[in-house]
């Protein structure tokens, strides 16, 4: 029997902005294919949790598929696979298109760096017997949200004598982890009538990290003395050798399946993984593009891009200058046919929280990789706003590859705001628009999406970049 027609729910469909939920749009083969994304996800989760650590995965991987270290001046043709290694916290890599380099490069540009607490450079001190390390918070943290969680210790330490030691502690299940401790209830009388933002200080946030004296030493200082022996036995280092390292406490705890249906992942550095990995895929997928496509992974993203490892540095434009000269171009030109996919989260709609977004204009869980046209806060400060030309252009090339998408922007007008790296790599005339994951707790110790939207935002950056 034929279906009867339905005028009404027709017409509501041709017209309508359709929202649906990906569940009802993926068939099971498509939704399969996300659960094994998600699956290699967690897995560079757990093992790239600092930029440098993201860094050397990204590297493995690379070369793993022929990437090549690239150095100013070596030949390069379409097809051709290359990286650059900057400072080990920081990479760009590219594969060589058919087309002339004067008709500009698909861009994907997304962080490896994640809200933490950073050692301070003189961190370790003793009161009242038990051994502490002083922290400095890195990107937007809420305080209060890093206390009383295991802590993993992850970094480089330099020696005096010019020697590294990678440091990673707290991760295996055997190896100790720290924490920084909080009031108790019975006590907080005081502190539970504070403002949420100083319920805990930044001078709060010390890291336990043991009690036992140094031997039969009863002179102050010996539970310092007893760390700082176990340190010198176990890496050869002195106290002085904190001041040339990079340390930071970072959650211990693995990515793991939330729900009963196992739809979401709870994991830390979602912000800014779940964009970086499937871009970094995408890339270690890509063969023979027509444009040359080129990804960053950038570092400093949450202290607001400043440094030579963030992308208001010119790395990321002296890479394109060299290949463009190579390639028989010039960099300012390439620059200007390119364009971008400032891949970066952002904030899901929370049932719990309903009153910082504006239903129309927020992302959902489940609804696809989010495309933001303009990012800031009050009027648009700090924004590059995508043109509604390059928003028409991305928007047409999602729907013929039937990826799911949706829009959205961070939160009400007014309400707070944010911004990523599109306006920098913006700056460079490059025409730029946000897409990402949406995350629940974002910037939390354990932050949430789904396996959906991350698998729409690897299919997103696959199509673009073989665009
Ligand atoms: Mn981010
Ligand atoms: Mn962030």
């Amino acid at each position: 029997m034929a279906k009867k027609s339905n005028p009404t729910k027709e017409l509501r469909e041709k017209l309508f902005l359709q929202r649906k939920n990906c569940y009802f749009r993926m068939d099971k083969e498509e939704i399969k294919a996300s659960t094994k994304f998600a699956d290699k996800y967690k897995k560079f989760l757990d093992s790239a949790k600092t930029e440098r650590e993201a860094v050397n995965e990204a590297v493995k991987l690379l070369e793993e598929k022929g990437f090549k270290e690239y150095k100013k001046g070596a030949k390069l043709k379409a097809g051709d696979k290359i990286y650059r290694n900057n400072r080990g916290k920081a990479i760009i890599m590219a594969v060589i298109g058919s087309a002339p380099i004067s008709e500009g490069v698909r861009l994907c540009a997304a962080h490896i760096d994640s809200p933490r607490l950073d050692l301070k450079q003189n961190p370790l001190y003793e009161d009242s017997e038990l051994a502490l390390f002083k922290t400095h918070y890195y990107g937007g943290i809420k305080k209060y949200q890093w206390t009383t969680i295991p802590l993993a210790l992850h970094g480089v330490i330099v020696k005096a004598d010019g020697s590294k030691i990678d440091f990673r502690i707290g991760e295996d299940e055997k190896d100790p982890v720290f924490c920084v401790t909080d009031l108790l209830p019975h006590l907080a009388t005081e502190q539970m009538s504070r403002p949420a933002g100083k319920l805990i200080k930044g001078e709060d946030l010390n890291l336990l990290i043991g009690s036992i004296p140094f031997r039969d030493d009863e002179t102050s200082g010996a539970v310092k003395l007893g760390i700082l022996n176990i340190l010198f036995e176990k890496y050869g280092i002195t106290e002085a050798d904190f001041i040339s390292s990079e340390l930071e406490a970072v959650p211990a705890f693995k990515a793991r399946d939330i729900g009963f249906d196992r739809s979401l992942i709870g994991g830390y550095g979602h912000d800014d993984r779940c964009c970086s990995f499937p871009a970094l895929m995408a890339t270690l997928d890509c063969e023979n593009p027509v444009h040359t496509a080129v990804t960053v992974l950038t570092d400093k993203e949450e202290t607001g891009s400043d440094g030579n490892t963030g992308l208001c540095s010119s790395y990321l434009e002296y890479f394109i200058y060299d290949i463009a000269e190579e390639l028989g171009s010039n960099g300012r030109d390439v620059l200007s046919a390119s364009e971008c996919l400032s891949a970066d989260v952002n904030a899901a709609f929370d049932p719990t929280f309903p009153e910082v977004n504006e239903r129309n204009n927020c992302a959902y869980v489940n609804k696809g990789v989010c495309i933001t046209k303009y990012t800031g806060a009050r009027g648009k400060s700090g924004t590059s706003d995508a043109s509604a030309e390059f928003a028409g252009r991305i928007r047409r090339l999602m729907d013929s590859q039937d990826v799911i998408w949706q829009t959205g922007e961070l939160g009400k007008v007014d309400m707070g705001g944010g911004g990523t790296v599109a306006a920098y790599i913006a700056n460079l005339n490059v025409d730029t628009i946000d897409m990402g994951v949406p995350v629940l707790s974002m910037h939390a110790p354990y932050e949430i999406i789904s396996k959906t939207d991350l698998y729409m935002a690897y299919k997103a950056f696959a199509v673009f970049i073989a665009d």
